[in-house]
């Protein structure tokens, strides 16, 4: 079976999207589903992209019969590793993705749309910071 493993609900400050719809999407289209929650403690917004990992694993458990996967995606960055170890090792999960989003403390997506950062200079910082995260 093919799955989605990154598909965000209500848990993450970019989604108001109920779990019941997320699986009933899935299942119309023949997908398994894996929810990964924005885990991000260097983002901007941290109080809306920090997901309560104990009510999210509470509350959802009721899905995981209908075959619901619970996963997080996690921003990485230099000065998070230690804590991002930690959420990554939790062992309610069932997957984890990582993601780039803040770059030498500056937010890629926001810089893209308001153009306060040329594309291609977040882009270049976007790839070499990834290789700095990943490289430990
Ligand atoms: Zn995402």
């Amino acid at each position: 079976m093919i799955f989605d493993t990154h598909v965000h609900t209500r848990y993450s400050g970019d989604s108001q999207m109920e779990p019941g719809e997320a699986i009933a999407s899935a299942s119309k289209l023949g997908l398994g589903l894996c929810l990964t929650e924005h885990v991000d403690y260097e983002c901007d917004e941290d109080e809306v992209f920090v997901t309560d990992t104990d009510s999210y694993f509470s509350e959802y458990a009721a899905y995981k019969p209908r075959g619901l996967l619970l996963g997080l995606e996690i921003g990485l960055t230099v000065n998070t590793r230690a804590i991002s170890r930690r959420t990554a090792s939790d062992k309610r999960l069932d997957f984890c993705v990582g993601s780039v989003h803040v770059v030498y403390g500056y937010d890629i997506y926001k810089s893209f749309w308001s153009q306060s950062v040329p594309p291609e200079e977040i882009m270049r910082d976007y790839l070499r910071y990834t290789l700095t995260v990943i490289d430990k």
